[in-house]
């Protein structure tokens, strides 16, 4: 992006701000290391929607992503769908991290075996996650949401959000109807309750710093309802199975299971909008939720896309919804920036938290999430500094809440603030690690 004179100062000062990632897929750096990569990586997670959009189908993503399957043949899917997204923001993501770590600005047949080669470098133990998180993003905390297996509580820099954890770790509603149909889970109702409500407890002892749950309509419920729908599923009636349709029994046990998350004192982050049938993830069906557990804070996420408006006007009614851009930009720069000028209208500066990788496997676009999350902000506030509305002191100020203070807040990682990689990583300044780190810059 070319950006104009105003942007152009603004970026260079947001690039000194200190940044939380306040939502990531991404699992600890030791588990990602156990991982495939290559360059095609950088068009693995997000990009793929994309792709699919345009008609791409799963058995050829999978070859495409298959280190055994021949590169001339992958290429060939690759170059097929590049040349139908390579206008979206979720391409231009990707561009922008090949040329931050690797010089280049597309991805080649002939640029591939070179760029894979220096990513199995970069893909280094202690230089992965330093380089890119910590030295190229500025990101002080990440708020990881990723299965027990990929998350470490004593993880100085990925600090853990699990699911709420109905129907099990991948918190899918459908699955505990299926559980509830197929006689895998005993008990009643309040014992599956107590069940969840004790793990709650537990991973909040360990370390937990907020829950995540997603929308879902809802339906207004009590005990005896949520009896009724649970035994209804034992016996194998179909009417409450699903969480795509406001059912009493879901909404009792998300009712139940946000009164404890907000007895526990960590906010609820909330996945809304964006996937297949989105009308089920509307923010909206989220109110009553909103208005029965005012001591709950909610992290609304992904700016409700495409519902931005109603989630602005949700920000602005009720104290306890905080409105978050993770992985926006990266779905429409544009309907994220417009958005967002709406937002400052109406939503306190105290209440937007600005950015939010969700990357899951390509490590290096988190600087390419957070580039374009810098630049929606940036095209907001300088248009606003050109109309003299505010000045570049404000602007930097309202995005250095955005970037870091209001995720701070909300998540209680204020310690973190200006920290230095020698603080976050206890053993950054020792040789081995320093060594490694600066080895990598110079290449
Ligand atoms: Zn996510």
């Amino acid at each position: 992006m070319k950006p104009t004179i105003i942007e152009a100062r603004l970026l260079d000062d947001m690039e000194r701000l200190p940044v939380i990632d306040a939502h990531s897929h991404l699992p600890i750096e030791r588990v990602r290391l156990t991982e495939h990569a290559d360059a095609l990586t950088f068009y693995r997670q997000y990009t793929r929607l994309v792709m699919f959009a345009a008609g791409l189908d799963e058995a050829e993503f999978l070859r495409m992503h298959d280190p055994e399957t021949p590169l001339d043949e992958r290429f060939d899917t690759f170059e097929r769908y590049y040349e139908v997204i390579r206008h979206s923001s979720a391409a231009r993501s990707a561009a922008i991290a090949l040329g931050r770590f690797y010089g280049e600005d597309r991805l080649t047949r002939d640029n591939f075996e070179s760029i894979t080669a220096r990513m199995r470098r970069l893909y280094q133990p202690g230089v992965l996650y330093r380089t890119v998180l910590v030295e190229a993003c500025g990101i002080r905390a990440v708020a990881q949401n990723a299965p027990p297996d990929e998350s470490d509580f004593d993880d100085p820099l990925m600090r853990v959000v699990p699911m709420i954890g109905l129907g099990g770790e991948w918190n899918d509603y459908n699955d505990l109807a299926q559980q509830l149909m197929t006689g895998q889970i005993a008990g009643e109702v309040d014992d599956y309750l107590e069940m969840l409500r004790g793990r709650l407890r537990r991973l909040r002892a360990a370390g937990a710093i907020a829950f995540k749950h997603f929308v879902h309509p809802y339906r207004e419920s009590d005990a005896r309802t949520a009896r009724h729908a649970w035994e209804s599923l034992r016996h194998g009636e179909r009417s409450a199975a699903r969480s795509s349709v406001a059912n009493p029994l879901a909404s009792y046990l998300s009712d139940e299971l946000m009164t404890e998350v907000a007895r526990l004192g960590v906010p609820l982050a909330v996945h809304s909008g964006v996937w297949g049938d989105f009308r089920e993830f509307d923010p909206q069906h989220f109110i009553p939720y909103f208005q029965r557990h005012p001591d709950l804070r909610f992290d609304l996420f992904h700016m409700g896309i495409p519902y931005v408006r109603a989630m602005g006007r949700i920000a602005a009614n009720f104290r306890n919804v905080w409105v978050n851009l993770c992985w926006a930009p990266t779905i429409s720069t544009t309907m994220a920036a417009h958005a967002l000028d709406e937002w400052l209208d109406m939503v306190p500066t105290n209440k937007i938290i600005g950015f939010g990788s969700d990357v899951r496997w390509p490590v290096e676009k988190v600087y390419g999430h957070l580039t374009l999350a810098r630049q929606t902000i940036a095209s907001v506030l300088a248009h606003r500094i050109d109309r003299g509305l505010l000045s570049h002191g404000e602007a930097i100020e309202v995005s250095r809440r955005w970037l870091f203070d209001n995720a701070a807040e909300l998540y209680a990682l204020r310690a973190t603030d200006e920290r230095g990689p020698s603080q976050q990583f206890p053993c950054a300044n020792g040789p081995s690690l320093s060594r490694q780190a600066s080895a990598w810059r110079d290449r």
